[in-house]
This record gives C-alpha cells, sequence and structure tokens, in this order.
C-alpha cells in the first residue's frame, strides 16, 4: 500500500479539537495515556500468545521503553505488544468505537471543570497526544504478520491522517510525538521519569528509560547507552499493604476508574484458603450516571496470576455491588478463563463470596464508626448508592440481615439517616409492628392522610420514597422479627395501642353511619371497592387504602410511568366520621344530587391527597364549581 490520506470521522475532529483545546492545562496526562496504552497492547499479547505462543517470536519480555531526541524534538513510546495491522491502525486511530461521544463531548465544553480523567473515561486517551505533538507518527507491526507488513500511521491532529505499509522487524508499537517548540520541557529524562512516577508506577510491565549520569569532565548530564527500569513495575495489589501509600491506592483507583473524585472507602487483602485471590476493593464517592442500568457491567478487573484477564468481570460481583470498583487477582483460575466459565466457576462463586462479605464489611465500618465523620461518609454513600444496594435484598438472600441493617430511610422523625434499628429501639410499648408508607416524594408521604392517627399517638413511620422501595417491601416484610406494615394497606390494627375505649367508639361510630356508608358506595359505584369509616384520620375527612394483597395507588402510578400496564386498583374509600365535611354529607338526608356531588369530591380529593391523577379532572371541577355557586 502506498501513501494514502484519509479523513478522520467528523467525530474525532471534534475530539481532537476539544481534547487539545481543553485539556491543555493539564496536558502531562498525554504520557500516562499512551503509558497505559502501550501497557494495554502488551496486556493483549500476553493473553492471545496463551493461544498461540508463536506471537511472541523471540522477544518474550514485554516492556515499554520512553525516548527522545532533544535535536529532532521527539518523544517517542514504544511497547513490544499486539501492535495494529493496517485496518486496525485506521479504525483504532481514526474512528471513535465507544458511544457515549456525545457525552463526553457535552462535557468538555460545559461549564464544569476540565476534567483529564474523561479522556480515559471516553476511550480517547491516545488523541491526548495532540496536546502536546503538532504531529504523531506510529509505527506499528501486529504480533503475527510478516514484517513487511507494517504500517505507518501519521497525522497533524486536524483533518486527516496517512497511511502507507512499511517493513518492520520488531513487533509492536512506536508511538512517536513531534513536539510543539514550545513543549521542549518533556525532552527531559528528570521530567519524564517523575510523571511516570505520578501515574504508571503500578503497572506492573517495566518501563525503560535511558540512563543518565553525570558527565564531571563535561560538566553536565550525559545520556547512556543502557536502559533501566523507571517504575516500581508491580502491580500495586501485589504488594505488601504495609509499602503502599494512601496517596498510591487514591492514585490507583484515579487510574482504572477516571473518577476525579477520592473513593469513599477502599479495602485491601490477600485470601488464602479453599480459593486464594488478591482483591482491592473501591468504593467511589459518587454515582455515574448509568447507574441505573443494570445491565451495566461491574467494573472489577479480573487478572490471573498478574496477568490481565478481562475488563468488568461481572460475576465477580453480584449486581448490586456494581458501583464497587477494583482488581481482583486469582491464583487459581485458567489464564483461558472465558466469561462464560466464569459464571459457573466455584473458585469465582468463593470470590464473588469473598468480596461481597469485604464490601459489606467496609459499608458497616463506616456506618457504624464512631466517628462523626465516617458516619457522615456512609450517608453521602447511602444518598449516592442507597437505592441499588435496596436490590440486594431480593437479590443476595444469604446476606439479607447485614444488608436491611445498612439500609437509612426518612421517618417521621428525621428527613434522612435512620436506620430499622433506630426505628427499632425507639418503639413505643406495645408496638408491634415497624410502619411504613410509600409515596412519590418525600413531601407527598409527610402530607399523607394516613399518617394522622400515628403522629397523634407519636408513632414514628418510615417514609419510603425511592423508586425501588415498593419493590424492596415485597422481600423485606421482618427486621428482628417485628413485621413491616404500610400503613396504607387493610384495615388500621394499631393492637393494643388502641385502647378499649377508642375501639368501642369506633365501633358505635360505625353502626350510627351506616346508612351513610351505604349511600356513598351507592353514589361511587364501581370506583370504591369498599367505604367504611376509619379511625386513622384526624385532621382529613376521607383517605384512600388498598386491600393488604391489592397494588398500592403508589405503585400502580410508578408501573405506568415506567410504560407498564398496571392493573386497574379499586380502592378503599375511608371516611372520617369527625370531619365537618362527612358530617355535612351524613345530613344530606334528601338531596340526593347534591350527596351523589359531595361523594365524588370526597373521593377525588382522597385521590389527590395521595399524590394521584384524577381520572375525569374536568367532572371534578364542574362538581366543585357548581358546589362553590350554590349557597
Ligand atoms: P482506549 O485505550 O480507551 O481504547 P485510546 O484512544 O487510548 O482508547 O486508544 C484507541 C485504540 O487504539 C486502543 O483501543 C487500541 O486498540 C489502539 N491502540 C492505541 N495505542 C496502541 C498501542 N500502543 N498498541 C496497540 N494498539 C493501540
Ligand atoms: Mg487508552
Amino acid at each position: 500500500m502506498t501513501k494514502k490520506t484519509h479523513a478522520f470521522q467528523a467525530e474525532v475532529k471534534q475530539i481532537l479539537h476539544l481534547v487539545t483545546h481543553s485539556l491543555y492545562s493539564n496536558k502531562e496526562i498525554f504520557l500516562r495515556e499512551l503509558v497505559s496504552n502501550a501497557s494495554d497492547a502488551c496486556d493483549k499479547l500476553r493473553f492471545e500468545a496463551l493461544d498461540d505462543n508463536a506471537l511472541l517470536e523471540d522477544a518474550p519480555e514485554l516492556s515499554v521503553q520512553v525516548f527522545f531526541d532533544t535535536e529532532a524534538k521527539t518523544l517517542t513510546i514504544r511497547d513490544n505488544g499486539i501492535g495494529m495491522s493496517a485496518e486496525e491502525a485506521a479504525s483504532h486511530l481514526g474512528t471513535i468505537a465507544k458511544s457515549g461521544t456525545r457525552e463526553f463531548v457535552a462535557k468538555l465544553e460545559g461549564e464544569q471543570k476540565k476534567d483529564a480523567n474523561l479522556i480515559g473515561q471516553f476511550g480517547v486517551g491516545f488523541y491526548s497526544g495532540f496536546i502536546v505533538a503538532d504531529r504523531i507518527t506510529v509505527e506499528t507491526r501486529r504480533a503475527g504478520l510478516p514484517v513487511d507488513q507494517a504500517v505507518r500511521w501519521s497525522s497533524e491532529g486536524s483533518g486527516e491522517y496517512e497511511l502507507e505499509t512499511i517493513t518492520r522487524t520488531q513487533r509492536g508499537t512506536d508511538v512517536i510525538l513531534h513536539l510543539r517548540d514550545e513543549e521542549a520541557e518533556f525532552l527531559s529524562t528528570w521530567k519524564l521519569k517523575s510523571i511516570i512516577s505520578k501515574y504508571s508506577d503500578h503497572i506492573s510491565l517495566p518501563i525503560l528509560m535511558k540512563k543518565e549520569e553525570w558527565d564531571a569532565e563535561a560538566s553536565k548530564q550525559v545520556v547512556k547507552d543502557e536502559w533501566e527500569t523507571v517504575n516500581k513495575a508491580a502491580a500495586l495489589w501485589a504488594r505488601s499493604k504495609s509499602d503502599i501509600t494512601d496517596a498510591e491506592y487514591q492514585e490507583f483507583y484515579k487510574q482504572i476508574s477516571y473518577d476525579q473524585d477520592a473513593p469513599l472507602a477502599y479495602t485491601h487483602n490477600r485470601v488464602e484458603g479453599r480459593s486464594e485471590y488478591t482483591q482491592l476493593l473501591y468504593v467511589p464517592a459518587k454515582a455515574p450516571m448509568d447507574m441505573w442500568n443494570r445491565d451495566k457491567r461491574g467494573g472489577v478487573k479480573l487478572y490471573v496470576k498478574r496477568v490481565f484477564i478481562m475488563d468488568d468481570a461481572e460475576a465477580l460481583m453480584p449486581v448490586y455491588l456494581r458501583f464497587v470498583k477494583g482488581v481482583i487477582d486469582s491464583a487459581d483460575l485458567p489464564l483461558n478463563v472465558s466469561r462464560e466459565l466464569l459464571q459457573e466457576s466455584r473458585d469465582v462463586k468463593a470470590i464473588r463470596e469473598g468480596s461481597t462479605k469485604r464490601v459489606l464489611g467496609m459499608l458497616e465500618s463506616l456506618a457504624n464508626s464512631d466517628s462523626a465523620d465516617d458516619k457522615a461518609k456512609y450517608l453521602k454513600f447511602w444518598g449516592e448508592f442507597g437505592a441499588v444496594l435496596k436490590e440486594g435484598i431480593g437479590e443476595d438472600f444469604a446476606n439479607r440481615e447485614r444488608l436491611a441493617k445498612l439500609f437509612r430511610f426518612a421517618s417521621t422523625q428525621a428527613d434522612e439517616g435512620v436506620s430499622l434499628a433506630d426505628y427499632v429501639a425507639r418503639m413505643k410499648e406495645g408496638q408491634e409492628a415497624i410502619y411504613v408508607i410509600a409515596a412519590d416524594s418525600l413531601a407527598a408521604a409527610k402530607s399523607s392522610p394516613q399518617l394522622e392517627i400515628f403522629r397523634k399517638k407519636g408513632l414514628e413511620v418510615l417514609l419510603l420514597v425511592d423508586r425501588v422501595d415498593e419493590w424492596m417491601l415485597s422481600h423485606l416484610y421482618e427486621f428482628e422479627g417485628k413485621p413491616l406494615q404500610s400503613v396504607a394497606k387493610g384495615a388500621v390494627d394499631l393492637g393494643s395501642l388502641q385502647d378499649e375505649d377508642e375501639k368501642k367508639q369506633a365501633e358505635v361510630a360505625a353502626e350510627a353511619f351506616k346508612p351513610t356508608l351505604d349511600r356513598l358506595k351507592a353514589a361511587l359505584g364501581s370506583r370504591a371497592k369498599d367505604v367504611r369509616v376509619t379511625t386513622r384520620l384526624v385532621d382529613s375527612p376521607a383517605c384512600l387504602v388498598v386491600d393488604e394483597g391489592d397494588m398500592s395507588g403508589h405503585l400502580a402510578r410508578m408501573l405506568k410511568q415506567a410504560g407498564q400496564s398496571a392493573p386497574k386498583s379499586q380502592p378503599i374509600l375511608e371516611v372520617n366520621p369527625e370531619h365537618a365535611l362527612v358530617k355535612k354529607l351524613a345530613a344530606q338526608a334528601d338531596d340526593s344530587a347534591r350527596f351523589d356531588n359531595l361523594a365524588n369530591i370526597l373521593f377525588d380529593q382522597a385521590t389527590l391527597a395521595e399524590g394521584g391523577q384524577l381520572e375525569d379532572p374536568a367532572a371534578y371541577v364542574a362538581r366543585v364549581t357548581q358546589l362553590l355557586s350554590a349557597n
């Protein structure tokens, strides 16, 4: 193939422009990105060579070399990894494979701080070379291809790139940066070494640079023709805990997560026993945008005996811990393990169980810590990931008790941070159940008429306002032997909390009210499953409840929002015989049209009060108008 010019894909042009203009203030990250690509290339080769040893040719020692030419003003990052064929060079360095590019562009263009970590996250790290270079030349030969099928890719990083076939004995890739005049600072061993140790110490591959020595005669540093390793070249997780500083843990987290915030907590352990592995797991401080996608793969990378096997090995973590990031390095798994095999492996099962325990342990030590700082951290965690953790209650039977203890809720006593244990400790004498109400929002929950009697009696009610809460309730039905009971379902049974007098009074009221109830039932027809008097209301005239086994209005609304069909629910209308409006209703002995009107208004208002929508708002307005204009 002779030299040919190709145009970049439109997105690449846009990215190039943004990367070079927005990330300039953090330009040294180009080296991190290129070294990380070189290291990935070596990982890929090692992995492919497991099946085809010939790919290693006569150079089985993998490494990255970084060297420069002061005169030519070039800086080269060389690896003897997998390399690229001509097609691969064109597609990997001329198009953007990952989706989400638009999002990336929007973020970089946005007001928020220009974040250099973004480029790694969106898989456009290679282009960061153009921050410091006005031309990049890539010379590469894919492992296994003959020497005359190597390729040279070259571009000035504007609209186009050139490709030509070359001959190259070396396997792997040279990325040659032609530095801009003002970037001469990168032509310095000291400078490059310091960047490498800042970002790339944990890369398990040796990164080599030419040795430099002080020449007394010439009284300057001279570059020797001898390579030395300039990174620690030991996978961070494989080093002993006592040798690793907190800063190193933090930096490693940034590398694997591309998260600009420090992690909330991490845990690093070597596990021995039936299954042998090392785990280094982090809990992020902030939820990513796609947290809600349950298909999203996890953030845990799998290594086997230091060899990188795969990203996002979802079999290593339960789905409800998909926010955890980190590395698991197994000593037992075969190197050629596939995703399918992972799902079935007993070793993987043991790793998943062990890792789950560790993560829960990490969360527990924050949640139960005596330090106010840790407690605040836990609440922050809960705010970000609580709703995801709740999925665990249905997913992880073995750990449901530990999980339930980690849950935090709002209640009628505190807007956040109420644990089930707190609640139980505050239960009134004679109280047998943990009372909860699910609603669309905290405000709706708080003003719910069903709570009135609980307020009056000083009983705490948990306010469940997460989308997953209704679902959670179907799995979490008790805590420490106390059932969770929705205050919007079934009849109120406050058990021994209601004294005999009150019960008696209610019965008498119900009896006296019977004719009105019958008229109400007739007026509402199929709108209500039943109409009855209640003791749960104090200030409101009426409320809607559903039977124990029926779907609550709240859940039905959620399903509808999610585009699913919900069975048409028939609520029960409960009325407060003590309320003036209800008394007025009872007094409408002869005017049956007026009774009908009042009955339907009562029902509609109860619907509105629980955050529901009226089926026929116009009819409601007409009724109210009529009522208001009558005197
Ligand atoms: P990412 O590394 O996230 O995929 P990059 O923009 O850094 O995104 O690199 C794009 C692609 O170019 C890589 O996925 C890889 O296929 C290819 N590539 C880059 N550098 C090298 C290299 N040194 N050796 C082999 N392939 C490389
Ligand atoms: Mg990269």
